[in-house]
């Protein structure tokens, strides 16, 4: 019988995230290899899961995964956990199920919370096509390249990033992306103090200025793509310039009219908001 290796997911706040098969998987497996050992003991005291626990992090994964390996292949389960969320994700772990994989060992998914994709799937950008980027560099000028790089992108973006340097990053971002670029802020998710927002990302400086509460706990930015929103402003922007010079001397039905010819925008589009335009010229003259 071959043994398996399990990615587990843990909650990322609240408890009752943890999964029925996480639970069962974490009390069969014959040793538990955990990012943090202290931590982890919290989760399986709650749990009522007594298998032992074995430390696996980032200082010393490559020297511990000869001997998971070695127990893998005497046919003894093994479980993966890190401090919360899924494992590999900004935490420890590539390096022991690469191993897994190059010694033919059977690895396993066990899905559940991670905080990027929580975030992704409330703050309301868009989320077909997403980049998750994860930690950018603690030093400013290092995290202002960074930034520089991949500032085109069009797809949405997702940070993580430690509370005392959450005001600092934003406005980087700010710098390098654009004060109205659309970002999510997504703070302390599933826990008491859960903070789930959508503005631009210099309101998002002025937001956590006003209130350094938000400066507190764990936190995701989700960042709009450069052509999602952006490019839906501008496009907004050249229909209005180009109907209001209309309107001056054209009926709203002429002006809708000549404006989706010359723009490409559906007629009752450009007609909706020829007439919105024309509310808004006569509301100012009276
Ligand atoms: N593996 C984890 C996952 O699946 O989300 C991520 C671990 S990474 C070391 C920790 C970072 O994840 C935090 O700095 C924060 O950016 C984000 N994070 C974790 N829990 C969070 C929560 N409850 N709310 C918001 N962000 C969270």
């Amino acid at each position: 019988m071959s043994a398996q290796l399990f990615v587990v997911a843990t909650p990322i706040g609240h408890l009752d995230d943890m999964t029925f098969r996480a639970v069962e998987v974490l009390k069969n497996v014959t040793v538990i290899a955990a990012e943090d050992t202290r931590k982890s003991i919290q989760l399986l005291k709650h749990f009522n899961i007594t298998t032992p626990l074995t430390a696996c992090h980032d200082h010393n994964e490559s020297h511990v995964i000869s001997s998971l390996i070695e127990k893998l292949k005497n046919g003894h389960d093994i479980a993966l956990v890190s401090d919360a969320g899924t494992p590999l994700i900004s935490d420890p772990g590539f390096k022991l199920v690469r191993a897994a994989q190059e010694n033919g060992i059977r690895v396993t998914p066990i899905p559940g919370a991670c905080a990027a994709i929580a975030a992704l799937s409330s703050v309301g950008l868009p989320s077909d096509r997403f980049s998750f980027v994860g930690f950018l560099p603690s030093k400013s000028s290092q995290r202002l390249a960074q930034l520089e790089k991949i500032k085109d992108e069009s797809q949405t973006l997702i940070f993580y990033e430690a509370p005392h340097r959450i005001l600092a990053c934003v406005k980087d971002m700010c710098q390098i992306f654009g004060a109205d670029r659309p970002v999510g802020f997504a703070r302390e998710i599933t826990k008491t103090f859960e903070t789930i927002k959508k503005m631009t990302l210099q309101q998002l400086v002025e937001f956590i200025e006003q209130d350094h509460h938000q400066e507190k706990g764990e936190i995701v930015l989700v960042i709009g793509g450069a052509s999602t929103d952006s490019e839906l402003n501008q496009d907004q922007q050249a229909l209005d310039q180009l109907l209001q010079r209309l309107l001056q001397d054209l009926s709203v039905k002429a002006a809708s009219q000549l404006a989706a010819d010359l723009s490409g925008v559906k007629k009752k589009i450009a007609y909706q908001r020829a007439l919105e335009l024309s509310q808004a010229i006569s509301d100012n003259h009276n």
